[in-house]
């Protein structure tokens, strides 16, 4: 146990090594805005809010971004394997992101619709499909509320004109700012020191305004901009941050308990996202803001510019089951850099058809297993997701059960719960391939040349099987093997 950094939280439930059944335990989450591992402790009991920053619909989801959602993914599946009722909410940002995460260049949206001879609402309609379709390609479970920037312009307009009379926000001749330096510390989420920023500070587009790191809440448009909305500033279009604090607000309430999102959304837009509350009603919104890390691509960044960006269907393509790319994503703790490799997902593959065969066979077995060995795979396994989401030492311990000595249906029982968490399908069996009658037959001349030690006979036939399309045969005859001997 302290191998792996690792403690019974609450050690009055001990009895001996045996933990009874149901016990609860405490879960823990890194914190980022308190920059520690934390007891959760939820605003409401039994009930967890969640808000999780969800798409910019103006272009395909990379596995990247999937990577991002399957972390949020494990937490409400963790919270719901720990009896909590959760309430996730989820953005669709379809105004407002400009080119650069700061507020310059074109809204992502419209450049996206210029450059594919759309309008902006084909656009975001066309990606948005393509990106629900994709988590639930991966079992990525539906969250209760999504949410469109553009259904909700009336509610983020009234916030900025409460941050505005609260004093947080003043006008330029394009823009409605938010005034950082209003705040008794901006930057909390990420660390910045906002007088070391000023020094080394970069020439900035707007010149009115205040402070470098002001950020726009409301957009004045051009005559021939596309989307905008009436306003007390005439026409003009919200700026990225404020959707989250609008609809958070209205959907959750001005405090709940986790909000989350990819780490490069911590610098701005979560920043921002706590400006702008604090300057509507004075609360930071989320208790915990937890982030995923960066799923790399041979050790680098994912770029259009060096051709490795893929998306779930490049994996598709290449004959793996989507559920491949969610196992692959337990390999590496979500604060950690996970790196994408095709060798990397060859390995999950097979190891996702293991932990079926396994889960098969344990479901055929016969061996009764006490209650006790179960109930301590159990408290380890949910000790493991509760310490922050570990799914590497999770899945230690799936495996543990997937290749416990003997073959028992309560450990496939077990494995049907822990998959509640893992989403991985272990149930789903393998279909059987229909093997056409010439073949069948050439495999029993086979056998009869080897029975005759006629080995030159027996290797032409084996070539010619292999010729028709049949090598994957001789593989999962040595696997089956391997299987057999519990070789795996
Ligand atoms: P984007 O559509 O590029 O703005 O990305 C949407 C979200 O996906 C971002 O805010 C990130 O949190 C997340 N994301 C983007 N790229 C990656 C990546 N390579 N790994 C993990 N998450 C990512
Ligand atoms: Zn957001």
């Amino acid at each position: 146990l302290q191998q792996h950094n690792f403690k019974i939280y609450n050690p009055t439930i001990i009895v001996g090594y045996k933990i009874k059944k149901g016990d609860i335990m405490d879960i823990y989450f890194y914190n980022t805005l308190t920059r520690k591992k934390e007891k959760f402790i939820p605003i409401e009991e039994n009930k967890v809010k969640m808000y999780s920053c969800g798409p910019t619909v103006y272009k395909d989801a990379t596995i990247g971004n999937m990577r991002t959602n399957l972390f949020q993914d494990t937490l409400r599946r963790t919270l719901e394997y720990n009896g909590y009722e959760v309430k996730q909410v989820m953005n669709i940002t379809d105004v407002g992101h400009l080119v650069s995460d700061g507020d310059e260049g074109e809204d992502k949206i419209l450049k996206s619709a210029r450059e594919e001879h759309k309008t902006p609402l084909e656009i975001a309609d066309y990606y948005t499909k393509l990106f629900f379709r994709d988590l639930e390609r991966l079992n990525v479970e539906t969250p209760e509320i999504i949410c469109k920037a553009t259904d909700h312009i009336k509610e983020m307009l009234e916030m900025v004109k409460k941050i505005m009379k609260n004093g947080y926000a003043y006008e330029t001749s394009t823009a409605i700012y938010f005034d950082v330096s209003k705040l008794d510390k901006y930057g909390m989420l990420s660390g910045i020191n906002l007088d070391e920023q000023k020094a080394g500070a970069r020439v900035d587009v707007d010149p009115e305004k205040r402070n470098p790191y002001d950020f726009a809440l409301w957009i004045k448009a051009p005559k021939e901009h596309l989307m905008k909305w009436d306003s007390p500033w005439g026409p003009s279009y919200p700026g990225w941050h404020i959707e989250c604090s609008a609809m958070s607000t209205k959907y959750l309430g001005e405090e709940f308990d986790i909000h989350t999102g990819g780490i490069d959304l911590i610098p701005t837009h979560h920043e921002n996202e706590i400006a702008q509350n604090i300057g509507a009603c004075g609360k930071i919104p989320a208790h915990y803001w937890l982030h995923g890390e960066y799923l790399l691509i041979d050790g680098g960044k994912m770029s259009k510019s060096l051709g490795n960006v893929y998306l779930l269907d490049d994996i598709i393509n290449r004959g793996y089951e989507p559920l491949v790319y969610r196992l692959f994503n337990f390999s590496c703790h979500y604060r950690g850099k996970l790196n994408f490799t095709w060798e990397g997902i060859q390995s999950a593959s097979i190891s996702l058809e293991r932990l079926r065969e396994g889960y098969q066979k344990h479901l055929l077995g016969n061996t009764n297993v006490s209650d006790e060995e179960i109930v301590d795979l159990e408290n380890r396994f949910k000790q493991a997701i509760n310490d922050d989401l570990n799914m590497p030492l999770a899945m230690s311990v799936v495996w543990e059960a997937v290749r416990y000595q003997v073959q028992s249906p309560k450990i496939a029982k077990l494995l049907e719960k822990f998959d509640t968490v893992l989403g991985i399908e272990i149930t789903k069996q393998k279909q059987k391939q229909e093997i056409p009658q010439e073949i069948l037959e050439l495999v029993e001349q086979r056998k009869i040349a080897r029975a005759e030690k006629n080995w030159a006979k027996s290797d032409e036939l084996r070539d010619l099987i292999l010729s028709k399309g049949y090598s994957l045969k001789a593989v999962s005859y040595t696997h089956l093997r391997a299987h057999e001997t519990g070789a795996y």
